[in-house]
């Protein structure tokens, strides 16, 4: 899987993860707890992606998150990320 699309992925989950969380806010009382679980599942399968596919694909060294938003080289190896 490219690492563009990684990215994007988890990125997506992430954020619809929060969303589902936000809708707490909303929903009537009885669907709190439902709703906040399922968006921190759908929260941490987007950190899980991101902790077992967020790899350079050269050297295979986990990349950093803090600073991968411009991130064009492996930090480790120098390599084109094609991000
Ligand atoms: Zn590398």
């Amino acid at each position: 899987m490219k690492l563009r699309t990684i990215k994007t992925t988890a990125i997506t989950f992430i954020l619809l993860g929060l969303a589902v969380m936000a809708l707490v806010l909303v929903v009537s009382e009885s669907f709190q707890g439902i709703v906040a679980i399922s968006g921190l599942i759908i929260v941490v399968i987007g950190w899980l992606i991101l902790l077992f596919f967020w790899k350079c694909p050269y050297c295979h060294t986990h990349l950093p998150f803090a600073g991968s938003l411009g991130m064009k080289v492996c930090p480790y190896c120098g390599n084109d990320l094609e991000l």
